[in-house]
């Protein structure tokens, strides 16, 4: 089936090269015509592991290509997958939902035979009935249907998430829809992963409560390690005891700064708007997502007391600025809030990052980006850990201590033990919720 892509960001790229390597014939869409430019010299825009093998054997074999025209891309597709940003709008934590309206605006003028107009962008309940409308509108003549299809895959693991899925989640109405979609996904059909099958408000749904659960996972555990440090319990132990628990799971359940990246901050706002609008307030979401802003906060005082009380006149090196290892992705990370707040109390920042510098030197602007851990340590007053990228997880601590001003270490992921950083020669080690 010929399926089109529009959209060539975290999510559209890696579900086009994807769906193209089920043996698709693909066509992604994106208006930057720098990205477009990128994709067509075989050079993939983000970081995301193993995506660029994929999507050089799929070009290679002719079942993927990469267009700034739209009208070519959809030409004779039997779908086509709106997979456009949908961040939070200025002033009122609703999804902007003006990227999706506009694409299936502009899908609609281009179509002409029967079509799937799916979207995998996450947006609130009632966004695929209004895409059906804006395409009935643009087009009366048309025959289509539309498709809910939320993607759920993480960056850092999004190739194998999207190829080995817990679940694919489809909502449509018709059975010719649910045709296309099941032939799309036929090759994860026989491998037994589970497509559930829902209307197009259930499917909504689901993937906004999937994420504010995920949330509240994480803001629970972090909210029981600040209770940790103040009665000298440990909250690795704490988790990995919880965890054990079958109806519990150990995942998203580990300690740290605070959620950030392009889905959950976004997603818990808009879905407790969403609670709003409809008179049913969503006290848990709303509360998770106050508790997460103290969580940084309390970040920053956690380091400016380990800095004996202010980040006046200090050094500082940060380890990892991406909200998460394995993505270059710096949309609400922890450290735009941690690294701000130190330069503004008169620190200067060293910040090393595998992948992060590329998006981070417009974002934080002040610091001075370093590629050895040991070299940006020098002389330094604290070394602070944000992001467990793996190269971070073995350091040799005790040249690092060496090499340091003042020893202080603050790992804020709890990738080492008090023991470790006493034990290398640091003088001081910080945690969380230990
Ligand atoms: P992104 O910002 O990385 O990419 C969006 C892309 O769409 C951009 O390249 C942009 O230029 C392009 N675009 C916008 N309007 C266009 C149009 N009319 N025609 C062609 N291209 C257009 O976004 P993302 O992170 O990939 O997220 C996309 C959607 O998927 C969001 O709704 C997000 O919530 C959801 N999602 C994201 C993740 C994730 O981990 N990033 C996971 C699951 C779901």
């Amino acid at each position: 089936m010929k399926i089109a892509m529009i959209g060539t960001g975290y999510v559209g790229l890696v579900s086009g090269v994807c769906l193209s390597d089920f043996g698709h014939e693909v066509v992604c869409v994106d208006k930057n015509p720098d990205k477009i430019g990128m994709l067509e010299r075989g050079e993939v825009p983000i970081f995301e592991p193993g995506l660029d093998m994929l999507m050089e054997r799929n070009v290679a074999a002719g079942r993927l290509s990469f267009t700034g025209d739209l009208a070519q891309a959809v030409e004779g597709a039997g779908a086509v997958f709106i997979a456009v940003g949908t961040p939070t709008r200025r002033g009122d934590g609703h999804a902007d939902l003006s990227y999706v309206y506009a694409a299936a605006e502009e899908v609609a003028g281009c179509l002409s035979g029967h079509t799937v107009i799916v979207t995998k962008s996450t947006v609130p309940v009632g966004t695929n009935r209004k895409v059906e409308e804006i395409v009935r509108e643009a087009n009366p003549a048309l025959d289509f249907d539309v498709a809910s299809n939320p993607e759920f895959l993480r960056e850092g693991a999004a190739i194998d998430d999207f190829m080995r899925p817990d679940r694919v989640v489809v909502g449509v109405e018709s059975e010719r829809a649910k045709e296309v979609m099941g032939e799309i996904y036929r090759p994860l059909f026989l491998r037994d992963f589970p497509i559930v099958y829902t209307g197009l408000e259930t499917a909504e749904m689901i993937k906004y409560a999937a994420n504010a659960f995920l949330a509240t996972k994480i803001t629970f555990i972090n909210e029981i390690a600040a209770l940790c440090e103040r009665v000298g319990a440990d909250v690795k132990a704490v988790s990995r005891g919880m965890g054990l628990d079958n109806r519990i799971g150990n995942k998203f359940l580990h300690a740290g700064p605070g959620y950030g990246g392009s889905c959950f901050p976004k997603d818990t706002n808009a879905l407790a708007r969403i609670g709003q609008d409809h008179s049913v307030p969503l006290q848990i979401t709303e509360t998770v997502i106050k508790v997460n802003e103290e969580i940084k906060r309390r970040m920053v005082e956690k380091l400016q007391d380990m800095c004996g009380g202010s980040f006046n006149g200090k050094t500082i090196c940060v380890l990892g600025v991406t909200f998460k290892p394995n993505t270059d992705d710096m949309r609400e990370a922890p450290s735009l809030t941690i690294v701000p707040a130190m330069i503004g109390g008169g620190a200067t920042v060293r910040v090393v990052d595998p992948q992060g510098r590329r998006e981070g030197e417009a974002l934080l602007p002040g610091v001075n980006w370093e590629t050895d851990p040991y070299a940006a340590a020098r002389d330094a007053d604290a070394v602070v850990i944000l992001t467990e990228w793996n190269e971070f997880r073995a350091l040799d601590l005790t040249r690092m201590a060496s090499v340091m001003g003042t020893p202080r270490l603050a790992d804020l992921r709890n990738i080492y033990t008090r023991e470790d950083a006493l034990d290398a020669g640091f003088a001081e080690y910080v945690a969380v919720g230990r």
